[in-house]
C-alpha cells in the first residue's frame, strides 16, 4: 500500500461537527453586517503580489516574511495567495470605479487567508477572516459604527464578557513624521536593547518596533515618546468624535497608547478586541481608519475604514465559553424496506423537503431494527417507516423519536401537514390531528 498523503501543515480541515459550528456562526455573521447595510464583495484568492507588497507595505511582517508567493509557471506573473483582505477588497473598488459611480460604500467580505507563519493554537497558515471596510466617510461616526457594529456582534455570541476594547490613534502623516523622528531619537540612545528585528525596521518601520511581543524590550518601549502627544488639532477632535459616539453607545473601552497596527496604511483610528481567553493569540478583531491606502493603490485619495476578525480564534472563544453544541440534527430519518417501498421514499421525502423539512433517506438498505438505531443517533425529530405494505396503500408511519409514544400510520400526502403541526405547532388546513 503506498504512503498516506496529508494535509498541508497549518492548514486545517473543518470536519463537519465543527463546520456545522462555522455556518452558524457565518448566517449570524450575515445577518448582523445585513442589518447594519454592509453588503457582500468576493474577490479572487490570488492577487499580484505587487498588490500586497504596496497596500500591506513593504516593511511588514506579511510582507518580509509571510506571504505565500509564487511565479506563474505560465506567463511569469508574480501572484501571491492573499494574506488579508482589505487591499483586494480596495482594489475591486477602485478597479470598478464603485465610490466614484455609486457614492461611499459599506462593504464586506470572507473567506481564507494565507501567511506563512509558525502554526499554533489559534495561528494557522491558511487562516479565515470576516472583514469589513467603509469607502468614502471621513468619520468618525463610521469609525464609531464599525466598533459599535462589533460590540453587537459580540453580545449575538454570547461573549460580550469574555472580549475588551482597546483604541488609539495614529493620527496623521504629518503627525507620525514629527513622532517617529522623536521616537528614532529615542530607539537610538537605547541600541543595545534592540532586537535583530527592532534593529532593522529602526529606520524603516520604528513603529511598528512598539508593537514587539519580545519582554526584554517591554520596559524600554513602555516609556518611549507616545503618539497621542503629537497628535494635532483635526487628529485630536476626530479621536475625541469617535470616543464621543463610543460613550453615547455606552461602549466601555481603553485608551492603549501602544496600540499599532501591523500594517502600513492605518492612520487615525485603530483598535482592538481582546481576550484573556487565548493565551498570546489575544486579539480577536482589529481595525481602524487606513485614509492613506487608496492613494498608494494608484487611487485618487479617499477616506477609509475597517476592521477584520479572525474566525479560527473567535470559535475557539466561542466553543470555550458556550460549549461544543451538538450537532445540528435533521428533522426526519426517513427508513424503508423493500423495492417499492424504496421508490415511494424517494417520493415522500422529495414531498417533505418541499414542507420545508431537513430528510436523512436511509440509504444502504438493512433490517428496520438497524435502520431505526441510525435514525435515533442522527438526532432527528421524527422517524419516517415505510414499508412496502405503506407503499402499496400510499401511507407512511411516523414516530416521534425525542418524545417517545405510539408509531402511527396515516395517508402519505398528509405527512407534511402532520408533522408541521407537531413538530411547529402549525395549524393543519382541516383543523385534525
Ligand atoms: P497577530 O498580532 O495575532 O499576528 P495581526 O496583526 O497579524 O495579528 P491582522 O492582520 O490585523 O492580524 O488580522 C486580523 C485578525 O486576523 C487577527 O486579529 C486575528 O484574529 C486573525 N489572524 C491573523 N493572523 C492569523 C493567523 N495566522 N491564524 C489565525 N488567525 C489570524
Ligand atoms: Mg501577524
Amino acid at each position: 500500500m503506498s504512503q498516506l498523503i496529508q494535509g498541508v501543515r497549518g492548514m486545517h480541515d473543518i470536519l463537519p461537527d465543527e463546520a456545522e459550528r462555522w455556518e452558524l456562526f457565518e448566517e449570524l455573521v450575515r445577518g448582523w453586517l445585513r442589518d447594519y447595510g454592509y453588503r457582500p464583495v468576493r474577490t479572487p484568492i490570488v492577487e499580484l503580489t505587487q498588490l500586497f507588497v504596496r497596500g500591506v507595505g513593504e516593511h511588514t511582517d506579511i510582507v518580509e516574511k509571510e506571504m505565500y508567493a509564487f511565479e506563474d509557471r505560465l506567463n511569469g506573473d508574480h501572484l501571491t495567495l492573499r494574506p488579508e483582505g482589505t487591499a483586494a477588497c480596495v482594489r475591486a473598488v477602485l478597479e470598478h470605479n464603485l465610490v466614484n459611480s455609486e457614492g461611499p460604500q459599506r462593504l464586506y467580505y470572507q473567506g481564507p487567508m494565507f501567511r506563512h507563519e509558525r502554526p499554533q493554537k489559534g495561528r494557522q497558515r491558511q487562516f479565515h477572516q470576516v472583514g469589513v471596510e467603509a469607502l468614502g466617510f471621513t468619520g468618525p461616526d463610521i469609525d464609531a459604527e464599525h466598533i459599535i457594529m462589533c460590540a453587537r456582534l459580540w453580545r449575538d455570541l454570547g461573549l460580550e464578557e469574555h472580549v475588551s476594547l482597546e483604541i488609539n490613534s495614529l493620527g496623521s502623516s504629518d503627525e507620525r513624521a514629527a513622532h517617529r523622528q522623536a521616537l528614532i531619537a529615542y530607539l537610538e540612545q537605547h541600541k543595545d536593547l534592540l532586537d535583530e528585528d527592532a534593529q532593522r525596521r529602526l529606520y524603516a518601520n520604528p513603529l511598528r518596533i512598539l508593537d514587539t511581543k519580545n519582554p526584554a524590550m517591554q520596559e524600554m518601549v513602555e516609556a518611549a515618546p507616545k503618539l497621542t502627544d503629537f497628535l494635532g488639532e483635526e487628529s485630536r477632535a476626530h479621536f475625541e468624535g469617535v470616543q464621543d459616539w463610543l460613550r453615547e453607545a455606552s461602549i466601555v473601552y481603553r485608551i492603549n497608547p501602544r496600540l499599532v497596527r501591523g500594517l502600513d496604511y492605518y492612520n487615525r483610528t485603530v483598535f482592538e478586541w481582546v481576550t484573556d481567553k487565548l493565551g498570546a493569540q489575544a486579539t480577536v478583531c482589529a481595525g481602524g481608519r487606513y485614509d492613506g491606502l487608496v492613494e498608494q493603490l494608484g487611487g485618487k485619495p479617499m477616506p477609509a475604514c475597517g476592521f477584520a476578525m479572525g474566525i479560527e480564534r473567535l470559535m475557539l472563544l466561542w466553543s470555550e465559553v458556550q460549549g461544543d453544541a451538538a450537532r445540528v440534527p435533521p428533522d426526519v430519518y426517513l427508513v424503508h424496506q423493500g423495492e417499492a417501498a424504496g421508490r415511494f421514499a424517494v417520493r415522500v421525502s422529495e414531498q417533505l423537503r418541499d414542507y420545508g423539512f431537513s430528510v436523512v433517506l436511509h440509504c444502504g438498505g438493512g433490517k428496520f431494527k438497524n435502520q431505526m438505531k441510525k435514525a435515533d443517533t442522527s438526532g432527528a425529530t421524527v422517524a419516517v417507516v415505510i414499508g412496502d405494505e405503506e407503499a402499496q396503500s400510499e401511507e407512511a408511519s411516523f414516530k416521534l423519536l425525542r418524545e417517545g409514544g405510539e408509531q402511527r400510520r396515516i395517508p402519505a400526502a398528509q405527512l407534511g401537514e402532520t408533522l408541521a403541526a407537531l413538530l411547529y405547532n402549525v395549524e393543519e388546513e382541516d383543523g385534525s390531528v
